[in-house]
């Protein structure tokens, strides 16, 4: 089996999650070879061949050109799956390559299962295992499911990749960075973040307490921020701000796929969590099992003597 995996450029920067592909086709056990459009100065470390294409010339992102050079791609390899990470750029460019090739599309993938792919259901409170009918499939994994296990190694044998007479409808203008409001909690040594089992909007100021008690920022679960509870700005995960504080509370949070990856890069974990069970108890450096409505008034008045 043979994996194509579409690596991510931008602005000018190699994007990590390039290499939780390679970890994702070391998981499903198959020989891989990379795609990236991008530069010459910011290759990834990566132990096999590595087709390259000039982001100068044929853009950052334009669907049309990208999408031409992963079918040449396909061409030269007969790859088994093509492997997008579920970004924009993957959320995009993956069904395009998906029609052209016939292939069935299986999107955000969070775990393997006996060579099945495991997708979240009913926003992540149930797994689906998906086995994709056609011979050749495309896929997208979620950022943050499948971490590289140790520092990526490796230099890659490069080939060039260039299209001949292509022409594009799409021009790629460049990027607009969102209008940064309130809270940026990327710079935030701690952080405390409320999650759904603080139970209702009138406790997060408990919450909020601990935060202030110890230096920190106010964190969020996605929950939390939807049923208004705490503004956006303060949302941790996928669909929030990624993190990676020196200690990182967790107050009434699971620990879905989508929350961690925001916040497992922080230095210490502690989560206080009713459910000794709780995934989130995965990572955390500690785990306080017992209601967080009465743990978190005990400790933020131990911190603040
Ligand atoms: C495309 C997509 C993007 C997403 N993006 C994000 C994102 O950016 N960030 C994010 O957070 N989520 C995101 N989610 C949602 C994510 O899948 C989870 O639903 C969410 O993280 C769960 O939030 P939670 O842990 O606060 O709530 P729950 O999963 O409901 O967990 C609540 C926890 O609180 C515990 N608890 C309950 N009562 C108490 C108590 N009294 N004391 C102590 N513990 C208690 C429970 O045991 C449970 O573990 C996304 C989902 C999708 C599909």
């Amino acid at each position: 089996m043979k994996a194509l995996l579409i690596g991510e450029y931008r602005q000018g920067k190699l994007l990590d999650t390039t290499y939780e592909l390679k970890a994702f086709a070391d998981r499903l056990g198959t020989d891989s070879v990379m795609l990236l459009v991008g530069s010459d100065a910011d290759l990834p470390k990566y132990d096999g061949r590595l087709y390259l294409a000039d982001a100068a010339k044929y853009g950052e992102y334009n669907p049309d050109l990208h999408k031409q050079l992963v079918l040449q791609a396909v061409e030269r390899e007969n790859p088994d799956c093509i492997v997008f990470v579920h970004s924009s750029y993957g959320w995009d460019l993956a069904p395009r390559v998906a029609v052209a090739l016939k292939a069935g599309q299986v999107s955000e993938i969070v775990a393997l299962n006996e060579g099945a792919y495991e997708v979240n259901a009913c926003n992540a409170k149930l797994r689906r295992t998906v086995t994709p009918k056609s011979g050749r499939c495309v896929l997208t994994i979620q950022a943050g499911a499948f971490s590289p296990s140790g520092e990526p190694q490796g230099t890659p044998q490069l080939e060039r990749l260039e299209l001949s007479g292509t022409v594009s409808a799409i021009e790629f203008v460049g990027y607009e960075a969102a209008e940064q409001k309130g809270v940026d909690l990327s710079k935030a040594e701690v952080i405390v973040s409320a999650g759904r089992g603080v139970g209702k909007k009138d406790n997060v100021p408990v919450i909020a307490a601990l935060a202030s008690a110890l230096g920190g920022e106010l964190g969020a679960s996605r929950p939390v921020v939807d049923a208004g509870w705490v503004d956006h700005s303060h949302q941790v995960g996928t669909t929030g701000q990624t993190v990676s504080p020196k200690l990182y509370v967790a107050c009434g949070i699971s620990g879905a796929i989508q929350h961690l990856a925001g916040m497992k890069k922080a230095d210490f974990i502690v989560a206080i969590n009713k459910d000794k069970d709780a995934p989130i108890g995965e990572i955390a450096d500690v785990l306080v099992v017992a209601d967080v409505m009465q743990f978190v008034p005990a400790f933020t008045a131990k911190c603040a003597r």
